[in-house]
């Protein structure tokens, strides 16, 4: 469900303009038809067309690009931030704020390296990585033989198998053709730095693979300190950093990424795995679509195999997105991850930490946990992808992100008519007006003519344009009466003539449709 309290930020919070009141005029419309015609409606087929928007428009640059970049790396530009910001915020929100039984934590990126012994990350965080004899070229052996076998055949392959499968299965390489690998080595995705400022001296560590193990090092701390009852979970959003061999798909799967992860804590005798299960894919799913607004269509849940499965793990459920390469992970909808993390780090750390029931102080437990883990920018892009749409209105193609109102980088943009000084001044002041009395995100534009600017509004998604005219200024009766001006629709190209003091009301009006 959308939650109220979105409304607050956009439109509610508007308040009544200082002008003289007046009836609403017909619409006048500026460039566009009255009644734009739709021929055709597409969306995003392929991945380009969004990777250049984002260029183009500000969302997405290649990272540290004047140096020729920096591979697999991508930064967010001003609308990108805003779009992801919101995203984050939304979560943040629905998960956090929204919930009495879960409170949030922000854990630093580096943390004693005792605790990837004890996650496992130090010994099984590998990826069995093959050399071509003859171009040296380097592929993940598991990978190349997926392809060939599927997932499943090769998920359960050792190390020292993967070799001479592919050599069985006659997997040349994808480089030069050539047959003849390496044997498969293991490679730690870990990113290892040092601590200290004498290089060779300092103690190795690592730039954190997952914010997991930040929430569990720091589940005895919170559970006491806020006086938690099970079930409940701790939320946190920042950077891990995974040492891929093969990441790419834009910023589909970077080295540097961000997760939103949440572990939720709770006693499995009191609360049946399979009903926390449950719960954890419907709110999953549900933030997705009703909360950013993803098309259902392009959404399926995916149930990993047993052999998929991590050896501590009794299910994870991962929802799927439809990426124009194909169905790809979006997020982690639900992990099981047992009491494996908590017995672990206990172990490893010789802390105490059971859980004691408040109402039976002699019970003492080691919680189980459920893990729903999403990444922000894997979401924002598919939130793009899935913004993404091309009309042909009126013979003319037009390419608009229709984002959900919730997620859209810029609520409204205010543009005056042309640039002649007194028309700019009654558009600032009006701008003035929006941006002191509401939280909206408000871009003033006069860059170009009114349909360059309508167009660029369109490809970032901007749900309301306000022109301010001659008409408001009282000296052009046919472009409309004083102090009215014109709202437009991004999605249905209407253009209503509306009295500057009722645009509150306006506003809040057409973003409840
Ligand atoms: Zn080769």
């Amino acid at each position: 469900m959308a939650s109220p309290g979105d409304d607050e930020r956009k439109g509610l919070l508007l308040q009544a303009f200082s002008y003289t009141p007046l009836s609403s005029l017909p619409a006048l419309s500026l460039v566009e038809g009255l009644f734009p015609l739709y021929s055709s409606r597409m969306s995003a087929t392929s991945l380009d067309q969004v990777v250049s928007l984002c260029k183009r428009r500000g969302f997405v640059f290649p990272g540290s690009e004047i140096y020729g970049g920096l591979a697999n790396t991508w930064d967010y530009g001003p609308l990108g931030v805003e779009l992801k910001n919101r995203i984050k915020q939304l979560w943040w929100k629905n998960f956090v704020h929204r919930r009495s039984d879960m409170v949030g934590q922000d854990a630093a990126i580096l943390m004693n390296p005792r605790t990837w012994e004890a996650s496992g990350h130090v010994s099984n965080f590998n990826d069995p990585l093959i050399d071509c004899k003859k171009c040296k070229q380097r592929y993940r052996g598991d990978k190349l033989l997926e392809e060939k076998l599927g997932v499943e055949a090769a998920a359960v392959l050792k190390l020292d198998q993967v070799q001479p499968m592919l050599m069985a299965e006659k997997i040349h390489c994808p480089h030069c053709g050539n047959l003849d690998w390496t044997p498969a080595k293991k490679f730690n995705l870990m990113f290892k730095t040092q601590q200290g400022v004498i290089e060779g001296e300092g103690q190795d560590i690592y730039l954190r693979p997952e914010t997991a193990q930040g929430i569990f090092v720091n589940f005895k701390n919170i559970a006491q300190t806020m006086r938690l009852r099970l079930p409940f979970g701790i939320a946190q959003i920042g950077k891990a950093f995974r040492n891929e061999i093969t990441p790419g798909n834009f910023t589909f799967s970077t080295r540097e990424f961000e997760q939103m992860e949440i572990e939720y804590f709770f006693d499995p005798e009191k609360n049946d795995w399979k009903h926390v299960f449950a719960d954890w894919k419907k709110a999953s799913w549900s933030f997705l679509v009703d909360t950013l607004g993803i098309r259902e269509e392009n959404l399926r849940f995916r149930d990993h195999e047993s052999d998929e499965l991590s050896h501590y793990s009794k299910g994870t459920t991962d929802i799927e997105y439809k990426f124009p390469w194909g169905w790809g992970e979006l997020c982690a909808a639900a992990a099981y991850r047992t009491d494996f993390d908590l017995s672990q780090h206990e172990k490893f750390s010789g802390e105490d930490l059971h859980y004691t029931d408040p109402d039976a102080p002699t019970s003492k437990i080691i919680p189980h946990v459920m893990e729903p883990s999403f990444g922000s920018d894997r979401i924002a892009l598919a939130v793009m992808l899935d913004a993404y749409t091309e009309e042909n209105v009126n013979d003319d193609t037009r390419t608009v992100m229709k984002f959900d109102r919730k997620v859209a980088p810029i609520d409204l943009a205010i543009l005056p008519l042309s640039k002649k000084e007194h028309l700019i001044a009654k558009a600032q002041e009006l701008y003035k007006k929006i941006i002191q009395d509401t939280n909206l995100v408000v871009d003033f534009d006069v860059t170009g003519s009114i349909g360059k600017r309508y167009r660029r509004q369109d490809e970032i998604g901007t749900p309301l344009c306000i022109t301010v005219d001659f008409g408001t200024l009282g000296e052009d009766a046919a472009q409309g009466e004083k102090d009215t001006v014109t709202i437009r629709d991004r999605d249905t190209l209407k253009q209503e003539r509306v009295a500057i003091s009722e645009l509150r009301e306006k506003i809040a009006e057409m973003w409840r449709k």
